[in-house]
């Protein structure tokens, strides 16, 4: 934390906004902010941040504006300043974005903030730990609906635009402001919630006009999802619900999953698909849903101090997301989800170079950049899954008395991991500050290893240095379960004599972040029998286990491609099976030697060819789009485009196959049929496929010519490195180390994270992977984006791993 940032909280007290938007004008927008505020020290000066404003003034004087500051001096005790600016609209979704749906050629406008981003939408004290309140008014055109963070209280007609004036909020953080306008359609109704004034509040979903079929056809259901996590959260959390009602919105050109903004969460409008949705993403909707609602509580109401603790806010919302998903809203396989989805992502982090505590030093997060660096999987996966083992090793019971405490005592203000700490103390006897100091200050993961000693008595051993809670099951030789123990895990080895003679599997409830090493016998039992295990949570570890040995190169890729064929066949559960699907082609792609590729993907999409052909209505989705994207039968992904019942998805999933074997004659054909904003970048993808080197030269102009926005970059960059197009794409891979750098240097964080996504992984020679590495490497040693560097550094571990 930055001592000017340090003097200024402490400078400040009892912040209001009031602010007025205008919205009418395509070019640029008009703010008008009326600020007031205490101060401490009257005579004492200070700033408002204000990012790329032009006309700005100050109490109706031309401002001092300079360097994305408006200097405020000779402060009162208590102070009202007026600023207007003329700001600009943004494409890629740093700011006050707008979309124009390719569909009906609508405009959206959406606020995408987020930390220092709010600054480039309105003025204001850029820090979380200075709280205001927002009274909000927005003129925008008459055919449009406004939402913000308030409660919608007056609308007024005016000619050819209307005004929306929002009720006063509670206070909370600048980086949570938002608003979103444009033709919405809504599915709105009062939920339930008796401490509000006449009992309900508004709760609504709205999605883009040309989504309304998928927003009807899932309304339902997302209705439902919604209420389950509200009531389960009113119940669980002691302090009140603290918004005035509850907007969602499926909103363009954001670049994060979801944002949680106080009383107006939006998601990318992608979560809304326009084909079925496959189960994991379907679970990761349900999980989403109570992930972003956790953090109406903490995130929004208690906050962070500073940027180090974000960890905090997102570890504990995704934790909740996926428990509540669970216990709430019905989505009883959430944590096999995470077993096999999102567990494995935290692993892969953890073993990088750039990994990091969970809760990093302070000194080291230097600036806002590193800070968003670490918005990843050390902070989600391992974050969540940590927090998982605590609740467990603690007891829920007092886990959740902790929970409350912390945000009783912190409501509307903010608070740091200490005071967490403090917090989870007052509910237990157990010592919560070891706890931290082993799991939070440190990197890496523990290995749990089953040996026998010479009587043949299993021992659990602990490689690390974290103190576990876990259960660990014993099974039969065709790995029938014959029963379980809950087991404390320290540094002394546990002997676990009742499983003598048997198959011992460590972590089969799958509750703390290790990977398991059974001994030789038991894994052998695995290997020949994995889908006779009755739970897929214990199957879904398993198989991340596999996946883990195989990327740790104690297994060879056949042996992995050998084990799925065996045991993938036969696996019911739509999650293991599309979690070890994905798998599989990420781990072929990365480590089987290039000419092997082919005959292992064909092994993957005979599995998937068995699981549509086998009809379960659950596995299609997902092996349907595994299918089209891996069959190499043209004739087969023709005859399959030609009919009519065909998934919007998986069509275009068989349209980008068609397309990289050198048939681009269906893409434009689909387009005209989607004219989806996904369809839009579906057919992106497809054409970036196409295997010229005059198509992928297009592509490569359109993807550095600096007019794409970030999602069309990503679009462009999933379609351009084909895993059987190695020699045609060599020459471009020099070209994005260079290229890439010069787009990252001039552009923001959205774009440098999406030009990091872009790295080519498709099997390359051992000498081109390296000349690739080299270049990174080399670049890496000049000036690259945080951001940008962060995710290239990634890469080169991955990289090394291959070597
Ligand atoms: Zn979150």
């Amino acid at each position: 934390m930055l001592p000017e940032a340090r003097e200024r909280a402490a400078l400040l007290t009892d912040v209001h906004t009031e602010l007025r938007l205008d919205l009418t004008s395509t070019e640029d927008f008009g703010v008008e902010a009326t600020i007031s505020f205490g101060c401490t020290e009257p005579g004492a000066s200070t700033f408002l941040e204000l990012n790329g404003g032009t006309d700005v003034t100050l109490d109706g004087r031309p401002a001092a504006y300079a360097d994305g500051r408006i200097p405020l001096t000779d402060l009162a005790a208590a102070n009202t300043v007026r600023v207007t600016a003329r700001m600009p609209y943004v494409t890629d979704g740093d700011g006050m974005t707008v979309t124009v749906d390719p569909a009906d050629g609508e405009r959206y406008v959406c606020a995408h903030t987020s930390m220092d981003i709010t600054q480039k939408v309105i003025p204001c004290f850029d820090q979380p730990d200075i709280k205001t309140t927002f009274a909000v008014t927005v003129v925008a055109p008459s055919h449009w609906t406004v939402l913000a963070n308030g409660p919608l209280e007056e609308r007024a007609s005016g000619e050819g635009a209307d005004t929306w004036r929002f009720g006063t909020t509670p206070r909370f953080s600048s980086y949570l402001f938002t608003l979103v306008g444009g033709p919405w359609v809504s599915v709105t109704w009062d939920e339930p919630y008796a401490p509000a004034p006449g009992g309900t509040l508004p709760f609504g979903w709205h999605a883009r006009a040309s989504q309304e079929r998928e927003l009807r056809r899932d309304a339902e259901e997302l209705r439902r999802i919604t209420s389950a996590c509200f009531q389960h959260y009113t119940t669980v959390f002691e302090p009140e619900y603290p918004y005035a009602d509850y907007q969602q919105v499926f909103a363009p050109g954001l670049n994060w999953g979801a944002m949680e903004f106080p009383g107006c969460v939006v998601y990318r409008d992608q979560a809304l698909t326009r084909g079925a949705p496959t189960e994991l993403e379907r679970q990761w909707l349900a999980s989403t849903i109570a992930h972003e609602m956790a953090h109406m509580w903490f995130g929004d109401l208690v906050t962070m101090r500073w940027w180090e603790d974000s960890w905090l806010n997102e570890s504990f919302a995704d934790f909740m997301g996926y428990d509540v998903a669970g216990t709430a809203a019905g989505y009883s396989d959430a944590w096999t989800s995470a077993a096999i989805s999102r567990k494995p992502a935290g692993y892969r982090a953890d073993r990088r170079r750039s990994s990091h505590p969970i809760a990093e030093d302070t000194e080291k997060i230097v600036d806002v950049d590193t800070a968003f660096a670490n918005f990843d999987m050390i902070t989600y996966a391992k974050g969540n899954a940590t927090l998982a083992q605590l609740g467990h090793w603690l007891g829920d019971e007092d886990f959740l008395a902790g929970v409350n405490t912390h945000l009783t005592t912190h409501a509307f203000g903010n608070a740091d991991l200490a005071a967490f700490l403090d917090s989870l103390d007052s509910a237990t006897d157990k010592d919560v500050r070891a706890w931290a100091a082993a799991w939070l200050r440190t990197t890496g993961f523990d290995t749990l290893r089953v040996t026998r000693d010479d009587s043949g008595v299993p021992v659990l051993t602990r490689e690390g240095s974290r103190p576990h809670r876990l259960t660990v099951s014993a099974y039969d030789d065709d790995m029938r379960l014959v029963s379980s123990r809950d087991v404390h895990l320290g540094e002394e080895p546990v002997r676990l004599e009742e499983f003598a003679g048997r198959v011992v599997v460590p972590n089969s409830g799958d509750e703390t972040f290790a990977v398991v090493r059974p001994d030789e016998r038991s894994w052998a039992a695995v290997t020949a029998g994995l889908s006779s295990v009755e739970s897929q949570l214990t199957r879904a570890m398993l198989w991340w286990t596999a996946v883990d040995l195989c990327e740790s190169q104690a297994i060879g890729v056949g042996e992995l491609v050998d084990l799925a064929d065996r045991h993938l066949r036969p696996e019911t559960h739509p999650l293991v099976f599309e979690g070890v699907v994905r798998a599989l082609q990420t781990v072929v792609r990365r480590y089987a030697a290039p000419g092997e590729v082919a005959a292992h993907l064909a092994v993957v999409s005979d599995i998937a060819r068995g699981a549509v052909e086998g009809g379960d209505p659950a596995l299609a989705p997902g092996a349907a789009r595994t299918l089209a994207r891996l069959s190499a039968d043209r004739t087969f992904l023709v005859e399959w485009l030609g009919r009519d019942d065909f998934d919007q998805n998986v069509r275009w999933a068989a349209v980008h196959r068609l397309a990289e074997l050198g048939d681009a004659s269906h893409v434009d054909a689909e387009a005209e049929r989607d004219r989806s904003v996904a369809g839009h970048h579906a057919a992106l993808t497809a054409r970036a496929a196409i295997p010229t080197p005059e198509a992928k030269e297009a592509a490569w102009a359109q993807l550095m010519g600096g007019e794409l926005g970030s999602h069309e970059f990503h679009a462009v960059g999933a379609g351009f490195w084909g895993w059987e197009q190695a020699d045609l794409v060599r020459p471009w891979l020099q070209r994005y180390v260079t290229d890439g750098l010069a787009l990252a240097q001039r552009s923001g964080q959205a774009m440098g994270d999406v030009i990091g996504d872009a790295f080519p992984v498709l099997p390359l020679d051992p000498d081109v992977r390296r000349g690739l590495r080299d270049a990174v490497a080399s670049a890496l040693e000049g000036d690259v984006p945080t951001v940008l560097a962060r995710s290239w550094n990634d890469s080169l571990d991955d990289l090394d791993r291959t070597l």
